[in-house]
């Protein structure tokens, strides 16, 4: 009990302070439209970074500094990331082709341990050295750690020439538990988690989780206020060559529908994600450019949006 106390109090502490502060945070007073921001404020938000929203530095730079800007403000958030380019140039030097079945990266056994050393790794390190250079109080884990996710080899399903047909994607993993100790007692502490989806199996195999489906679920398991999918494209589109077709908000059901047709690639896991949170509670999904301006914060703090909310 006294532990629990301490640890409320301690959260008090850091929101209040936070919120004196506000004020001075010149990124938040300069956002467009009304502000949200007292419905975030001791709340966490979950947001996935894509690694496609990784390669350009500056917008890189924008996205994590809105990530410690919201963690300066008194929201609590989490960050789940991927990294795709950086597979693939670790798969490039050697010598490992991949191939993708929608949106999941087939993954032979030698290849997880480059996905590993990509992800946990390379791209883990480099987000936590980023955010703390910017004072977020990062830390990088990867959902081994602290057993916080079970990984279940996943059964992928597709509608083939012949019917449903099953396809062996190695070592890609669906989340089967999650236990969110650690993030919270993280969180609680005034740390910044930085999860790669990597994880360990019951069967003891190291799983390559699509960082989607991974944070979709840690958002739900979180009792998040809102799920961000961070990627390289304005949000989902109802053409995904034409810009302009870009779906401003739907429902889970709507968003649903256009599997199959519509939802393609790599939008595939990320629109699952969303409805994965949306299913387990958390009350709004969005998808997001890491190249517009301030998009995490204008998306979510405010309602002159720039991406895809769905709910
Ligand atoms: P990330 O690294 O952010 O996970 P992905 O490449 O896996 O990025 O997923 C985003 C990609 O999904 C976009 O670049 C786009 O090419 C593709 N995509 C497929 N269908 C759509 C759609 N309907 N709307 C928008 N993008 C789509
Ligand atoms: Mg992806």
């Amino acid at each position: 009990m006294v532990c629990q106390s301490l640890i409320l109090n301690q959260h008090i502490h850091i929101i209040l302070n936070d919120h004196v502060s506000v004020t001075n945070i010149p990124t938040l007073n300069s956002l467009p439209g009304d502000s949200y921001l007292d419905q975030f404020a001791g709340k966490i938000v979950v947001i996935k970074y894509g690694g496609n929203a990784m390669t350009d530095k500056k917008a890189q730079a924008g996205v994590l500094e809105q990530v410690a800007v919201l963690k300066k403000a008194g929201v609590y958030p989490v960050v789940v990331h991927g990294g795709g380019p950086f597979i693939k140039a670790l798969f490039d030097t050697s010598g490992i082709d991949s191939e993708f079945v929608e949106g999941h990266r087939i993954t032979l056994k030698d290849s997880m341990e480059v996905v590993e050393q990509a992800l946990s790794g390379k791209v883990n390190g480099m987000l936590v050295n980023l955010l703390n250079r910017l004072g977020a109080n990062a830390v990088g884990l990867s959902g081994k750690d602290g057993g916080m996710v079970r990984a279940l080899k996943r059964t992928h399903v597709i509608d083939g020439d012949r019917g449903n047909e099953e396809i062996d994607l190695g070592f890609v993993g669906d989340v089967e538990l999650i236990n969110t100790d650690l993030p919270h007692l993280l969180i609680d502490n005034g740390y910044l988690p930085v999860i790669s989806p990597v994880s360990s199996g019951a069967d003891g195999e190291d799983y390559n989780i699509n960082a989607d489906m991974f944070a979709g679920h840690m958002a739900g398991a979180l009792g998040a206020a809102a799920f961000v999918a961070i990627t390289n494209v304005d949000g989902l589109m109802e053409d995904p060559s034409a810009p302009e077709s870009k779906i401003e908000a739907i429902t889970a059901d709507e968003a649903r529908a256009l599997f199959g047709s519509v939802i393609k690639g790599g939008m595939i896991p990320k629109v699952e994600a969303c409805l994965i949170a949306l299913e387990k509670g958390v009350p709004a999904a969005h998808i997001i450019s890491g190249s517009t301006d301030n998009s995490i914060l204008r998306q979510l703090l405010t309602n002159k949006t720039v991406g895809t909310l769905i709910n």
